[in-house]
């Protein structure tokens, strides 16, 4: 029954030649190895061959802008990417560009990427993966994190169609649906603790169980990176006033309802721990990057302090800044994402070292529809998360991209798309009307 299974993976009908699948496999004893030599396992699941990647800059415009505690937001904008095989299959991933323009990411998947995956077997994500990044080790990290998730991304997505099953079983196959969490609560001008708290009271009435909020855009705090930012006095509060707004937002909920805050790293641990003070008073259900990413011991020390757990750093990138992250207890909950952390590969190893350390894995996502996908599928797969998170903010690229919209039920509960793949198909349409540039194209060699 195992090698019928791996015969329709493969491809292959009953009359196919047997010897030509699963040659380690069931029923088959392995070749012995060659002294001083490895034995490289030939998958017998697809024989198509990268032959083009394309990435789309996309932009939609927000009617107000809107701010977290550093982030001034006036558009939501994303770079995607597909890749395409010989036989005219198309996988499709993201890259996140958080931090600068799309042009830079995709300068590097196009000039930097491209002509190493470019005529590879496409249905080796693992493999690939090791190609993309090992041969830049020297430009490690950051926007090569990025550029190699919407590539690794979509080559899952190809393997998954190969197999004919969604990614998240593929991967696993946990679960089929999530809780979600409204992921929202942002600062804007003129909204003031009574319009937020009506804000987030709004979700809960739409049968979200779990919210959350920003916090830090506060002049009076020592550090505060907002001062070099974009649009510095754009709708800032004292920390009195950020207080007060959790307050009136926890008011308007009620307790049983479970409430995040978010600083996006505009804390020092000072800062932070005399806000952890009122937050355990809230019953806050998660501290998310508190401080700077690089102040992992503060960040320890947090942790330790404070009963309310730390979540984050979705600022983090890759497998062993995790690991040091873990293992300085630093996090109670891990947040990767799978569109900026490197790629659905290292993603799942992240999220094991997590398991290992007792710890739950709730990935960050705030982007386009293609990220929520990608994180759902890598959710699907693992036993140590249990909510997903969903932007209630307005975004034209979460809800107009794809062929089926992916929404929550009445309930605050996601499905994960049940198609091959990714199971999600990109809307040429939308990716026509808000594409800020031609699509870019490298080619087969
Ligand atoms: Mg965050």
């Amino acid at each position: 029954m195992v090698e019928a299974a791996a015969r329709r993976i493969a491809g292959l009908t009953d009359a196919s030649p047997r010897g030509s699948i699963l040659r380690c496999g069931i029923g088959h004893k392995p070749p012995p190895p060659r002294a001083g030599s490895l034995t490289v396992l030939q998958p017998r699941i697809a024989l198509t061959l990268i032959a083009a990647i394309t990435t789309h800059s996309v932009a939609s415009p927000l009617e107000a802008p809107m701010a977290d505690s550093v982030h001034y937001i006036a558009a939501r904008t994303a770079l995607l990417v597909e890749v395409t095989t010989d036989d005219g299959r198309i996988g499709i991933g993201e890259s996140a560009i958080y931090g600068g323009p799309a042009s830079s990411v995709e300068t590097i998947i196009h000039d930097e990427l491209a002509p190493r995956l470019l005529g590879q077997r496409a249905e080796q994500p693992e493999r690939l993966w090791q190609v993309l990044t090992g041969r830049s080790h020297q430009h490690a990290e950051g926007m090569l994190a990025a550029a190699v998730s919407g590539l690794d991304i979509a080559i899952w997505d190809l393997l998954g169609q190969a197999a004919g099953l969604p990614l998240g079983a593929l991967l696993g196959g946990y679960r089929t649906e999530v809780q979600a969490y409204a992921s929202a609560g942002f600062y804007a001008e003129g909204k003031d603790a009574g319009a937020l708290a009506d804000e987030v009271r709004g979700y809960i009435d739409a049968g979200f169980r779990h919210a959350k909020v920003k916090v830090g855009r506060t002049t009076d705090t020592p550090m505060n990176p907002l001062e070099n930012m974009e649009q510095p006095r754009f709708a800032t509060v004292t920390l009195a006033e950020d207080l007060a707004r959790l307050r009136a937002v926890r008011a308007a909920v009620g307790d049983d309802v479970r409430l995040m805050v978010d600083a996006n790293n505009a804390w020092t641990r000072a800062t932070a721990l005399e806000a952890g003070r009122e937050l355990e008073r809230l019953g806050v259900h998660w501290f998310e990057e508190p401080v700077p990413t690089e102040d992992r011991l503060g960040s320890a020390a947090l942790a330790a302090a404070l009963s309310v757990p730390i979540a984050g750093y979705e600022t983090q990138i890759g497998l062993a800044g995790f690991r040091d992250l873990i293992a300085a207890r630093a996090i109670d909950i891990v947040q990767p994402d799978v569109i900026w952390s490197g790629g659905i590969t290292p993603c799942r190893r992240i999220a094991a070292l997590a398991a290992a350390a007792g710890l739950p894995c709730v990935p960050h996502v705030f982007s386009t529809a293609v990220s929520l996908a990608a994180n759902l599928h890598f959710i699907a797969s693992l036993p140590n998360s249990y909510l997903v998170e969903l932007d209630r903010n307005p975004n034209a690229l979460r809800t107009e991209l794809l062929d089926r919209p992916i929404e929550p039920d009445a309930g605050g509960v996601v499905g994960v798309p049940d198609g091959p793949g990714l199971g999600v198909r990109l809307d040429r349409e939308t990716l026509r009307r808000y594409a800020t540039a031609e699509p870019r194209t490298s080619e087969g060699r």
